[in-house]
C-alpha cells in the first residue's frame, strides 16, 4: 500500500497503521511528497492499493507557498497516472460539500474515506477492497433451458462457468454433483415441472445459499407470484440477453464477495474451515471424474505455546504469518490451502500421490525451519513444524481424509516433531 499522508501525520498513529496492516500481511509506504508518491505509484507492480490523505494538500500550500505554486486539488489529481485507482481520505467537513466529492468520484476513485476513521477500520476496508481486486474465483452456474443468446466467451472470461442442463426431472441430481451458486429456470421449464424448485430445495442436503432465479421472457405477474411462492429467490427477464448477462455478473460479484467473508482467515487471507471444507469436497469430486490423486497435510507448527509464553502473543501471530509467507509461494495451480485454525494449516495438493506430497510438505518443513527469527537483538532462533499426510483415493472423503492426516501428526508429533508422516519408507505402503 502506497498512501500519500500529512506531514504532520503523527508518528503514533502510522506506527499504529503499521501495525495494523502488518496483521492483513499488508506493507504499508508513506510518502509526503506528491511527486516521491507519483514516481512510486508510476513504478509500482500495479498490485498495490494508493491511498491519498487529501489533508496532506494543505500540507503542501503552507509548505510550498513561498517557493513554488500553491498545489491545489485539481492539480494534485491532474499529476496521479491515471491508469491507476485511488482511495481518498477526507475529513467530513470536505465531503459535505457535494462538488469536490462529485470530483472524487469521478477521477479514478476505488473509494473514499471519511475521517476520523479509527485506524483498525481503516486497514480492515482496504483490506476487503484489495481482496475484491484480486477475487477471480469461478462462479457457477446451472441453467436449465436453453441458452438465451448471451455472449458465452464473455461470461467466461468474467469467470463465470455455466452449464446447460435439459431434463428438469434429473436437475437435482446435476445440482448435487456440481453445486452451483445459481440455479437459472427458464419459465417454458417451470411450466413444465411445476415442482421443479421444491425438490431442489426440499433436498435436506441442498446449500440454503443457493439462489435460485426464474428467466421470464416478458413481465408475467401471475407466474412470478406463484414461482415466488414455490421456492424462487428472484426473477429475472430475458428478452435482452445483454441485460441479463450484466446482472448475473453483478450477482457473481456478490456471491464472490459473501463467500469470502464466510470462507477465508481475515489474518491471512486464506482459505478457513469452511472454506476448506467446501473447497476439498468440490476437488474431491473433480478428482473421481479426473481420476487423480489427491494429498492432503495437516501442518501444526512445534511446541508454539512455549513460543507464545517466550516472547508473546504478538510474536506468536509473526511466527504464524511467516508460515503461511512460506507455504502460499509453494502452493500450485488446483491446490488449496488453509488457516485450519490457530497455529494449525492445512495444504491439499492437487493430482499428487501420497510419495509426491510427502516430498513436497517436507521442502516446506524444510523451508520454514530455514528462517531466522530474530527473537531480540542479537538473538536468532528457528522454528519447526510437523505434519500428517493422506491421500485420495486410499481415503475416499474429506473427513476420512482429515482424520487419518490428523493421525499421522499426531504420530510426527510423538515421533520427535518436526518431520512428515508417514515416514517416507512406509509411504510406498501405505498408498
Ligand atoms: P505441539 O508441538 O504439540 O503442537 O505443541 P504446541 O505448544 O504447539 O501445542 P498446541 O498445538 O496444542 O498449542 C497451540 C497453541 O497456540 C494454543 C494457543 O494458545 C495458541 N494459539 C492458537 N491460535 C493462536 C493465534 O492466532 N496466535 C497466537 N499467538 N497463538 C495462538
Ligand atoms: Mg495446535
Ligand atoms: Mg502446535
Amino acid at each position: 500500500m502506497l498512501f500519500l499522508s500529512q506531514r504532520f501525520f503523527i508518528k503514533d498513529n502510522q506506527d499504529e497503521l503499521r501495525l495494523h496492516a502488518h496483521k492483513y500481511d499488508f506493507e504499508i509506504d508513506f510518502f509526503h511528497e506528491v511527486s516521491d508518491f507519483v514516481a512510486a505509484v508510476e513504478r509500482d507492480s500495479a498490485d498495490s492499493l494508493y491511498l491519498i490523505d487529501l489533508d496532506a494538500l494543505y500540507n503542501m500550500q503552507s509548505d510550498m507557498q513561498a517557493a513554488r505554486k500553491t498545489l491545489l486539488l485539481r492539480e494534485l489529481l491532474q499529476r496521479l497516472p491515471a491508469n491507476h485507482r485511488y482511495v481518498y481520505l477526507q475529513t467530513v467537513r470536505q465531503g459535505s460539500r457535494f462538488l469536490l466529492q462529485q470530483r472524487l468520484v469521478d477521477n479514478n476513485c476505488l473509494a473514499y474515506a471519511e475521517k476520523p476513521i479509527a485506524n483498525d477500520v481503516l486497514v480492515d476496508k482496504l483490506f476487503n477492497l484489495f481482496a475484491q481486486q484480486k477475487r477471480g474465483d469461478l462462479v457457477r452456474v446451472v441453467m436449465l433451458g436453453a441458452p438465451p443468446g448471451w455472449d458465452e466467451a464473455a461470461l467466461q472470461a468474467q469467470r463465470l462457468d455455466i452449464v446447460y442442463h435439459t431434463d428438469p426431472q434429473t436437475l437435482h441430481l446435476r445440482v448435487r454433483d456440481l453445486q452451483p451458486d445459481i440455479v437459472l429456470v427458464t419459465d417454458v421449464e417451470y411450466e413444465r415441472t411445476e415442482a421443479v424448485v421444491r425438490v431442489l430445495k426440499r433436498n435436506i442436503e441442498a446449500d440454503p445459499v443457493r439462489e435460485i432465479t426464474l428467466l421470464q421472457r416478458g413481465p408475467d405477474a401471475a407466474q412470478a407470484r406463484r414461482a415466488l411462492d414455490s421456492g424462487f429467490d428472484a426473477l429475472l427477464t430475458m428478452d435482452d440477453p445483454d441485460l441479463l448477462a450484466r446482472q448475473l455478473l453483478n450477482r457473481a460479484d456478490k456471491i464472490r464477495i459473501s463467500r469470502d467473508l464466510i470462507g477465508k482467515d481475515r489474518a491471512t487471507g486464506l482459505l478457513n474451515k469452511i472454506g476448506l471444507q467446501q473447497k476439498t469436497q468440490s476437488l474431491i469430486c473433480r478428482a473421481a471424474l479426473e481420476g487423480k490423486p489427491l494429498c492432503l497435510g495437516v501442518i501444526d507448527i512445534d511446541k508454539f505455546k512455549t513460543i507464545n509464553d517466550t516472547w508473546g502473543h504478538y510474536f506468536g501471530d509473526i511466527v504464524i504469518k511467516r508460515l503461511s509467507l512460506t507455504l502460499v509461494p509453494r502452493m500450485e495451480e488446483g491446490d488449496l490451502l488453509s488457516r485450519f485454525g490457530g497455529e494449525e494449516f492445512v495444504v491439499v495438493f492437487w493430482d499428487c500421490t501420497l510419495e509426491e506430497g510427502w516430498r513436497r510438505l517436507d521442502g516446506m518443513r524444510q523451508a520454514f525451519g530455514a528462517n531466522a527469527f530474530e527473537v531480540k537483538p542479537g538473538e536468532v532462533r528457528h522454528f519447526s513444524f510437523s505434519g500428517g499426510l493422506a491421500a485420495y483415493p486410499a481415503y475416499r472423503s474429506e473427513n476420512e481424509l482429515f482424520l487419518r492426516a490428523d493421525a499421522m501428526l499426531y504420530e510426527a508429533k510423538e515421533g520427535g516433531r518436526n518431520q512428515i508422516r508417514p515416514l517416507p519408507e512406509r509411504v510406498a505402503q501405505t498408498g
